[in-house]
């Protein structure tokens, strides 16, 4: 509102060969932003009770950072009272399950599935379902940024040569043809900035827009860039910081992993079946359909995290082989430590480099999730 009235009566002198051209871009440059603005506004990626289901069935839990039941016959086994990774969470509020690579946001006061963090900015969870147009918030606003700040410069520039010429004696009238490109050439760093301070001064509803997108186009510019990271790499803002947590526990020495697998067994003791998890091979891409999930990639390992370093989860000591590991039950009042070993299952992890992502398909079929997967 202050740049283009001031701006558009300036073009035809500071572009004079393409005088109609900026005329076009600019609306083609304003729109967007404000399209987008209101789509990554008014779309909301919420769970409610009747999406619940299915948005339980779009990620598996990758018993890494987010952990719960993949059995999809008994998708809502929540057990409270188990230590067990495999237990799924229940929002407290939402009073339903939480979803894998969801999270609840008090702000919007719901679970948001694929939540990314909340935007202030748009005032709205940035989620599944609108995470697609704020990435094209992102670069429409990029580009009108460093388009606004470009427009401003060059406008200001000519004026600068414009008025440069005139005050030259025995000049040619003042054309843009005759104007000298490089007239800052033979100027004194103080003298040029002079100038510059003082066309900014005669032209403020220039020069103010245009600094104003100069200064905050590397901000749009960092975050966007940062986002196609994200996608890169088959994270949210939110699970990046749950890497980073991970990250540091696992140089604690806090963190464990052990083979779906083999921990099969348990998952019955913990009271969850463990149906949808057979017959996978090494976290390697299965058929979707067979294991009910809309996701390639089932989780191959569990991993947990220890209260104390260097210490992995333990098993009752079994008295025979062939025994159940029931046996423990029955011991002297003292005996805790050495009715407890080490389980040879679990392994510890050393570097991050050792954890599978499995919501990291590639780049591309990354992105393809953030195009195409949405309501
Ligand atoms: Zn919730
Ligand atoms: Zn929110």
């Amino acid at each position: 509102m202050l740049f283009i009235p001031a701006a558009l009566p300036l073009l035809r002198i500071t572009f004079p060969h393409l005088p109609w051209f900026h005329h076009m871009l600019i609306p083609l440059f304003i729109t967007p932003p404000y399209l987008f603005l209101h789509l990554s506004r008014s779309t909301s990626s919420t769970i409610t009770r009747s999406n619940h289901r299915a948005a339980l069935k779009r990620y598996p839990y990758d018993h890494t950072i987010f952990h719960g039941s993949n059995d999809l016959r008994a998708p809502c086994i929540i057990s409270p009272t188990s230590p067990s990774p495999l237990a799924t969470p229940t929002c407290r509020t939402c009073q339903l399950a939480k979803p894998a690579r969801s999270k609840h946001c008090s702000i919007c006061r719901a679970c948001v599935q694929k939540a990314d963090h909340h935007c202030v900015w748009i005032n709205n969870c940035v989620g599944r379902n609108n995470y697609l147009y704020f990435l094209v918030l992102m670069l429409s606003l990029t580009l009108l940024l460093a388009y606004g700040a470009y427009l401003g410069y060059q406008i200001l520039h000519v004026q600068i040569q414009l008025q440069r010429s005139s005050s030259l004696p025995s000049s040619s009238p003042s054309s843009a043809s005759s104007l000298n490109p490089h007239w800052s050439k033979h100027l004194s760093w103080s003298s040029y900035t002079q100038q510059w301070s003082a066309m900014i001064a005669d032209h403020p509803l220039i020069a103010a827009p245009a600094l104003l997108a100069l200064l905050s186009f590397p901000l749009a510019l960092g975050l966007m860039l940062y986002h196609v990271y994200l996608i890169w790499a088959g994270m949210t803002t939110n699970e990046s910081g749950k890497w980073a947590d991970l990250r540091e526990d696992i140089g604690e020495g806090r963190v464990w992993r052990g083979k779906v697998e083999e921990l099969r067994g348990d998952f019955r003791e913990w009271g969850l079946e463990s149906g949808s998890e057979s017959g996978r091979g090494n976290g390697g891409r299965s058929g979707g359909d067979d294991c009910g999930f809309e996701w390639p990639v089932m989780p191959t390992w569990v991993v947990v995290r220890m209260e104390a370093a260097g210490r992995g989860p333990r098993v009752r000591k079994r008295r025979g082989k062939g025994n159940t590991n029931m046996d423990g039950e029955i011991g002297p009042m003292d005996g805790n430590s050495e009715q407890w070993e080490e389980d040879e299952r679990w392994t510890q992890v050393r570097r991050l480099s050792e954890i599978v992502n499995i919501y990291d398909l590639g780049f591309w079929d990354n992105l393809k999730d953030v195009l195409l997967n949405r309501e």
